[in-house]
């Protein structure tokens, strides 16, 4: 141990608990066990070739050197043109900004705006990162509480009755990681209403998720639904879930001039841009035809129907199905109370995602780390065999339950 005092921005955050879950898998399979992992938050394909061929490309055309803080002006025209003819959001180029990874971006936004003490409402279930970035940027995360009667969605009444004059952010996840729960453009302009009541409220966007999308409703921002918020609205995506691109490290936003300038400015003293070849290779994949992401959707979907089915067989646990994404939230409210047997009482979720680690060797986690009990988040983004093995496991397991 060395005597280094660190700054109370790092020592009051936690390390993401699904790095934490992912790290306690890979101990146990170095230990020998077999474990069904279900906490992966990326996709199990590869990035598609077509993809890696136009990086290759870039490299060998001798895109390799700094580009514009912002971003190159052929990905921020790819981006401009995709928010356009999907969502109905107008931008001009200097209003968006590419970073390393829509977390970076989200993370510099809070540096950007958040003051000590600045409040940020966060819905819950919520991404598990959200609450620590505020926190390391002096903010204070406002827990709003969104359970199942209203699909895991942010109301506009609860919106309001969160909103004070310390109010800076609310952060909106659609669709959601855990829940998959996405907004329509019904509900987004009714949150929209509340938002433009409130001038000095921003709502940052994330909407990484939004081309995994299963809903018999169209992917909507609150942006393109309400262009009159354009003056309070960060827009995030990017390619590392869409396009199986997570190590590439390419996000991107659009937004208010003077926030994108902000975030810039931060950028350039951090990583002065962003991956030259990451940009070249996610204009590409942004502007060449879909058609792996269809495929992988069309899988995704596959995979989400019947983990689905197969754990709403399962006396104890319920779950919604989920409009996007590759994740599902089963309710565990049923099991609460059991004993195992071994004696011991399944008190709460992480109790009960403990005891599916070691009882039926599946790996998930628990939902008291997206602040909303008593539930698990398990991930489809791995194979159906594994998801079929692994539900059986979780119905052998809950069966013993007394
Ligand atoms: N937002 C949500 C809701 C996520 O689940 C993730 C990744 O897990 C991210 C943002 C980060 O994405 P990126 O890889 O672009 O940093």
């Amino acid at each position: 141990m060395s005597n280094i005092k660190l700054a109370s921005r790092v020592t009051s955050i936690r390390i993401s608990p699904s790095v934490a879950a992912a790290q306690k898998v890979r101990d146990l399979q170095a230990q020998g066990r077999k474990i069904l992992n279900l906490t992966v938050g990326e996709p199990d394909f590869d990035t598609p070739q077509l993809i890696k061929d136009a990086a290759i490309r870039a490299m060998e055309a001798g895109e390799t050197k700094y580009t514009p803080v912002n971003g190159t002006v052929e990905l921020r025209k790819a981006i401009q043109h995709d928010f356009k003819s999907r969502l109905n959001i107008d931008c001009e180029l200097n209003e968006i900004c590419v970073g390393g990874g829509a977390k970076q971006v989200l993370f510099v936004a809070l540096m950007a705006t958040v003051e000590d003490g600045d409040e940020v409402i966060i819905p819950t279930p919520y991404w598990v990162s959200y609450p620590d970035m505020v926190i390391a940027n002096g903010g204070t995360p406002v827990i709003v509480r969104c359970g199942e009667e209203t699909r895991f969605k942010l109301t506009p009444e609860a919106l309001e009755a969160a909103i004070t004059p310390r109010t800076k952010w609310v952060i909106l996840n659609s669709p959601s990681n855990p829940t998959g729960a996405a907004y329509t453009a019904d509900e987004l302009r009714a949150l929209g209403a509340v938002l433009l009541k409130y001038p000095h409220v921003l709502v940052m966007c994330d909407e990484i998720y939004d081309r995994i999308w299963f809903a018999d409703f169209d992917a909507c921002s609150i942006l393109g639904v309400v262009p009159e918020l354009k003056a309070q609205a960060l827009v995030v995506n990017g390619v590392s879930k869409s396009y199986a691109m997570t190590g590439w490290r390419i996000g991107y936003a659009a937004g208010p001039l003077d926030l994108i300038n902000a975030i810039n400015k931060l950028q350039s003293q951090m990583s002065s841009c962003p991956s030259s070849v990451s940009q070249a290779a996610a204009a590409f994949a942004l502007t060449s035809d879909q058609e792996a992401v269809a495929d992988a959707v069309a899988v995704y979907r596959q995979r989400r129907d019947r983990a689905h089915a197969l754990i709403n067989a399962i006396p104890g646990l319920s779950c919604l199905l989920p409009d996007g994404a590759f994740y599902l939230y089963p309710s565990c409210a049923g099991l609460i109370g059991k004993t195992t047997p071994d004696g011991r009482v399944i008190e709460n979720d992480l109790d009960f995602s403990l005891y599916l680690l070691e009882a039926a060797g599946v790996a998930s986690v628990h939902g008291g780390a997206y602040g909303l009990e008593p539930y698990f988040r398990i991930s489809t983004a791995t194979s159906m065999e594994i998801i079929e093995e692994a539900c059986a496991a979780i119905a052998t397991a809950c069966a013993a339950l007394a």
